[in-house]
């Protein structure tokens, strides 16, 4: 079946019926191979369920037993081709620099990673959210031990087996927290969480997004057909086995995901006696990372870790969970639009999401109805401070089945100047607040400062 037949007639069952007129034209170019010594001669578009060479590695999504639930490949290495289980590629977004390096050959197509020091810093205990059905839908609850538990699979089927989560330690020195300690706002404990300088110690948790569709598609309220349909044509069919295999229920999109930050002893962080601080964080670079004033980001994720420090001092836990969900997952280009129609066309809180929409067509694209599965995978039931203000984000946590005891919002006093058209705009759209919810007329006078020079 590998031959560039197969790749003629899977362009004709995917084309539509209307005749191409440039599709002689295209016909009679030339189509070049490149590293055909790494990929052989053939170039396969896609597969199909009926091809004869195909014979995917059994999964059972829910199954609690690592080996019977099976390894996710997406990899087409060696064996894969026919074996893979699972759509897309293994990194998320860097799937693509993985290729480059392929392409580049700065990385030997035959290397075969040694994980052997890899294993994670702390051994989460497995709960039973991970096998429960549509518990989790978006990472691979076994990600973490992928090498260890399927190894001598992957080389019985001749398939690369990855990781898809990774669980390290971490001291972080943040001047905002060492600001807190000089001040005496944070005592340092010198073993649970905080020293004498202010650095923080954490263990955090990797996690690259592993979607199973049919929870996805059920999770936001869609059929799984339209999942699939929606993926394949929106990213200009670059996964054709989105619509040609539906047998394989997995994919491995090539998107960010997440980072767990928790403070404290990880053992007790699904202890239902114990407290748990959490702040689930939505990725803003201009802001956590370089400090801009329009928004509020990186004040909430400076709150949070305070938070998150005095709650393990405390006995319990904080978390930050850090989603790669820039720009509520418009992406800067469009925020920096934003920003620049903001700005120019009058920068008030009434203004505020319509100007979003009148450029993404969306508010928001973060969809929260997957972000609960982190929280699953280390087996919370009750958040007791939630240090949002997202209605967003609150509403998909108890919907998911975890209870939140308290909401926190940031204080006043935190908040740069310029960030008030923001979350003024956010709290009159449902954002939680115990102070003043703006009126339409009053959110007309919330307004931003101009454009300056300093
Ligand atoms: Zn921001």
């Amino acid at each position: 079946m590998s031959t560039a037949s197969v790749s003629v007639s899977v362009v004709s069952q995917l084309s539509v019926s209307k005749p191409d007129p440039n599709l002689k034209q295209i016909k009679s170019a030339k189509i070049e191979r490149g590293l055909s010594d790494i990929y052989g001669e053939n170039i396969r578009l896609t597969t199909y369920t009926s091809d004869a060479d195909v014979d995917p590695i059994k999964t059972d999504w829910y199954n609690a037993d690592p080996k019977k639930r099976g390894p996710v490949v997406p990899s087409k290495f060696k064996n894969g081709l026919g074996k893979h289980n699972a759509i897309g590629a293994h990194g998320g977004p860097y799937s693509i620099y993985h290729a480059l390096s392929i392409g580049t050959r700065q990385l030997d197509s035959n290397h075969i990673a040694d994980y052997t020091s890899g294993f994670p810093s702390f051994d989460f205990p497995q709960v039973p959210e991970w096998s429960e059905p549509g518990k989790i839908v978006s990472l691979d609850p076994f990600g973490h031990m992928t090498p260890w538990l399927y190894n001598s699979i992957g080389k019985k089927e001749g398939v690369e087996v990855r990781p898809s989560m990774a669980i390290t330690k971490a001291v972080l020195s943040i001047p905002e927290i060492r600001g807190e300690v000089q001040k005496g706002n944070l005592k340092p404990d010198g073993k649970v969480v905080l020293n004498e300088d202010g650095d923080m110690a954490c263990t955090k948790v990797a996690v690259d997004p592993v979607w199973y569709l049919p929870g996805v598609a059920e999770r936001l309220g869609i059929s799984e057909a339209d999942l699939r349909r929606a993926l394949f044509e929106d990213t200009n069919g670059m996964y054709p086995e989105l619509v040609t295999r539906p047998d394989i229920k997995v994919f491995c999109p090539p998107i960010g995901g997440c980072t767990a930050y928790i403070f404290g002893n990880p053992a007790n962080l699904h202890k239902e006696d114990k407290r748990l601080s959490v702040r689930v964080h939505d990725e803003c670079c201009s802001s956590d990372v370089f400090l801009s004033d329009i928004c509020s980001c990186r004040c909430y994720l400076i709150f949070g870790l305070v938070e998150a420090a005095r709650e393990a001092q405390n006995g319990g836990n904080g978390m930050i969970c850090y989603f790669r969900k820039e720009g509520r997952c418009l992406g800067e280009v469009t925020k920096y639009m934003v920003y620049n129609a903001r700005k120019r066309c009058g920068d008030t809180a009434d203004n505020y999401f319509p100007r979003t929409e009148c450029i993404a067509g969306v508010k928001d694209a973060r969809f929260q109805e997957l972000m609960p599965d982190i929280l699953h995978w280390f087996g919370i039931k009750t958040i007791d401070r939630m240090l949002s203000m997202s209605n967003l984000k609150y509403d998909a946590i108890i919907k998911s089945g975890i209870d939140i005891k308290e909401r926190v919002e940031i204080p006043d006093y935190l908040l740069p100047a310029d960030c008030r058209v923001e979350i003024d705009a956010k709290i009159a759209s449902g954002y939680f607040t115990n102070g003043h919810r703006y009126t339409d007329e009053e959110l007309k006078k919330v307004e931003g400062r101009q454009w300056q020079n300093i």
